[in-house]
């Protein structure tokens, strides 16, 4: 198998582009495909400063190596969730990276934060999904740190498989407020929001995983023990197995539904947010979801408390 841009030995094939790469083309390649992603969404310019999102997983440390190895003014936002050893060990990676590239970090640990609320106590006391009380946790964190460093953007690693499974429920589920804000680049609505990007959203998993490998990129290779219960899982499943039997078929979905459909449901009308009476972020009632969700476990452990042994 020979590489289509220097016709050397090939070392990855990716089928869904009807190519195939050796190292050095592979990793330009990858870079011009996020830069051409960037460039064609207009997600930000040179000078701008980026808050990059870090789980510790390939994907949002090889966002961070592709942004600040193209010249673009980057800090790292690592959330600790409190999710047991997986937390730990992504915590670690995270900071090794950015020690090791000399990138400056930003670490917000939610069990040691004035609310004292990891994942798993917010799971545990409300009774939600850890996924849902997870992902209302990070938006609040991820904004508030934004904020807070006086940051122009926020980006986040989602990828192609991560978009089209989000796609996919979203259509399952006809939520059209969903569909009208799945886009990959989100404006400031509010004062209290940035612009929020997705960079990697027509990079496959499996392209990020080859570009992590090929940087000698270190990251937490385990998923987070709350994702094998994922219905996000099912659906990169069933996706996966489609695209095996129709190359392409994640590329095609993503990108057309972006240029043919989510215009359609953006232009419908829909609630611009107001200021949350407690906290001030962005909210859509009178607290916004996360004082909501903290409201919740408040609750719940008093009536715990006074519940009879
Ligand atoms: S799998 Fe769920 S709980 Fe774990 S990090 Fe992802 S969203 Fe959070
Ligand atoms: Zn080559
Ligand atoms: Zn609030």
């Amino acid at each position: 198998m020979k590489c289509v841009r220097c016709r050397g030995r090939a070392e990855v094939q990716l089928r869904a582009h009807n190519a195939a790469y050796c190292r050095p083309c592979f990793v330009f390649v990858f870079r011009r495909q996020v830069e051409r992603a960037i460039d064609s969404e207009a997600m930000f310019s040179h000078g701008e400063r980026l808050l990059i999102a870090v789980s510790g997983g390939k994907d949002s440390l090889a966002l961070w190596d592709v942004l600040a190895d193209l010249g673009h003014d980057t800090t790292g936002l690592y959330v600790g969730l409190g999710i047991g050893a997986y937390s730990e060990l992504s915590h670690a990676k995270v900071v090794a990276f950015a020690e090791r590239r000399g990138l400056p970090l930003r670490v917000v640990m939610l069990d040691e934060h004035a609310d004292g609320l990891g994942v798993p106590t917010v799971a545990g006391r409300t009774r939600r999904p850890p996924c849902s009380a997870c992902g209302t946790m990070k938006r609040h964190w991820f904004d508030a740190a934004a904020i807070e460093g006086g940051f122009d953007v926020l980006a986040t690693g989602h990828n192609l498989d991560d978009e089209a499974a989000r796609l996919l429920g979203n259509v399952i589920h006809w939520e059209m407020d969903h569909l009208a804000r799945q886009r990959p680049v989100l404006a400031a609505t509010h004062p209290r929001f940035v612009r929020k990007v997705k960079p990697l959203f027509l990079t496959s998993e499996y392209e990020t995983a080859v570009y992590a490998f090929m940087r000698g990129i270190d990251y937490v290779v385990d998923e987070c023990p709350n994702a094998a219960g994922a219905t996000q899982l099912v659906y990169k499943d069933v996706l996966n197995r489609l695209e095996a039997a129709s190359p392409g078929s994640k590329l095609a979905f993503v990108k057309e539904f972006q240029r043919t459909a989510q215009p359609a449901f953006a232009a419908a009308p829909r609630d611009t947010p107001h200021d949350c009476e407690r906290c001030g972020m962005p909210a859509y009632g009178t607290l916004c979801a996360y004082c909501r969700l903290v409201d919740e476990v408040e609750r719940k452990t008093a009536a715990h408390a006074g519940a009879p042994a």
